[in-house]
């Protein structure tokens, strides 16, 4: 007998979005129709409800063994799922992730802990982890943390070799960028002035550092032709660099966060140090031109850059901005901000949304067909997403080990009331019902 089938479902598939049902078997969808579809083991009446494919967050600091009142691979794949998370891609914080030992570790640890699927990225790259990556690539990572500025920045001429190692592995390079030498005359300056506000924090990471930054990588990917993906572009300087670069069809993609589409800098009046990050937030114009990067594609995805830091490594900032910690929470909130703030609010179509977040992570990744879509065959990974569900979020709702979040109050438009991975229900209403170690080391 079937598994599971989901009945009266609006499909969010690659043929628009189609009223249907799907039947899953072993964890992959088996069968898609219209209806009739044989009883199942577990049916499931999504009354009229979009049923999308899973989200895959593709930047999400999740465990560091040194900062784990931060976060860890429990608490954090559990938020995710309950969010409508059903892949998450681990970035390293600050201990390396670079040996096929550590990686090794960290797979081991996953496979117990994590409630969804995952994967990592390798790093934070250095001149002497290059000789390593064709091992690390061996091991199933085919992605590559480094940064330009501080405090992992490693110089162009060593990016340019990192990049041809990693060209030779068909992977790709995954770039911080900021220009190091901007952010560290501003910060000089701004110390100079005693300057220790909140606002101070985002002075010092000007429009200008990334704008630099990204051209310069752009050009070195180029140059090796090494397949880029951008962090968190924060700025109408950065998306239009890569804009202009997609149409000379460079083999590269670019991500936003949501912090960056829907807070500005002067929002740190209000939040502080609970808005501290990195890259620092911009102005309403650059928050305008993201959204319309994202929505046509120039900028290809969300993720969320989740790194949240503990109250007490917040607070410290009010007095001293310099001395809080930088990150945020996020892999909870991704998709029902971007739905509220997204869809409902008509600055992106459901189905952009849908590749934004699902559909093109998997394809950047090198996971499609298997995630990131309905199809048949393909995991069924899928969320149920009522769109009229409208929700105050707070942070007592969330599963955040930190206990905070910076939309604290905001009401959104449209939830994820129920998150399958690969067959199995893993959050249902927000909260969490899935098991530490369904979650799999996804392989590329
Ligand atoms: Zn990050």
């Amino acid at each position: 007998m079937v598994d599971l089938v989901i009945r009266n479902a609006r499909l969010v598939s690659p043929e628009g979005i189609v009223r249907g049902e799907l039947a899953v078997e072993e964890g992959r969808i088996s069968e898609i129709a219209a209806s009739g579809l044989p009883k199942a083991d577990r049916e499931i009446d999504a009354k009229e409800k979009i049923v999308m494919p899973g989200v895959i967050d593709i930047h999400a600091h999740l465990y560091d063994h040194h900062y784990l009142p931060r976060e860890d691979f429990r608490n954090g794949s559990a938020a995710a799922a309950a969010g409508g998370v059903t892949s998450v891609i681990v970035m390293p914080l600050d201990t390396p992730m670079l040996t096929p030992r550590a990686i090794k570790t960290i797979i081991g640890l996953g496979q117990k802990e994590s409630l969804i699927d995952f994967a990592l990225h390798a790093g934070n790259m250095t001149a002497d982890s290059i000789k390593d990556i064709p091992k690390l690539a061996s091991l199933g990572i085919k992605s590559f943390k480094a940064f330009t500025c501080a405090p992992y920045g490693i110089q162009d001429p060593v990016l340019g070799e990192l990049m041809t190692a990693i060209k030779n592995v068909d992977g790709f390079v995954f770039v911080h960028a900021e220009d190091d030498k901007i952010l560290r005359k501003q910060t000089k300056r701004l110390l100079k002035e005693g300057r220790r506000d909140p606002l101070a924090h985002a002075e010092s990471r000007p429009n200008e550092a990334e704008e630099r930054a990204v051209e310069r990588v752009i050009k070195l990917a180029k140059q090796t032709g090494c397949k880029l993906h951008l962090a968190h572009i924060t700025t109408r300087q950065g998306a239009e660099l890569v804009g202009k670069a997609k149409k000379k069809r460079m083999s590269m993609t670019s991500e936003t966060c949501p912090h960056y589409l829907l807070f500005t800098k002067e929002d740190m009046q209000r939040l502080g140090p609970y808005l501290k990050v990195n890259p620092a937030l911009k102005t309403g114009e650059d928050c305008a031109a993201l959204w319309d990067a994202l929505a046509k594609g120039v900028i290809d995805i969300v993720s969320t850059d989740h790194a949240p830091g503990t109250k007490t490594e917040k607070e410290l900032g009010w007095k001293n901005i310099w001395t809080a910690q930088a990150g945020i929470p996020g892999v909870e909130t991704l998709l029902p901000l971007m739905l509220s703030e997204g869809v409902a609010k008509g600055r992106l179509t459901l189905e952009r949304l849908v590749d934004a977040l699902c559909t093109k992570p998997a394809q950047i990744l090198g996971f499609y067909p298997r995630k990131g879509v309905i199809r048949k065959g393909s995991d069924a990974d899928l969320v149920l997403v009522d769109r009229k569900k409208e929700v105050t979020i707070t942070a007592e709702k969330l599963h955040y080990k930190v206990g905070w979040t910076q939309y604290d109050g905001t009401i959104v438009k449209g939830m994820p009331v129920m998150t399958i991975s690969r067959g199995v229900v893993v959050a249902e209403d927000g909260e969490v019902i899935g098991k530490p170690g369904h979650g799999q080391f996804l392989f590329k």
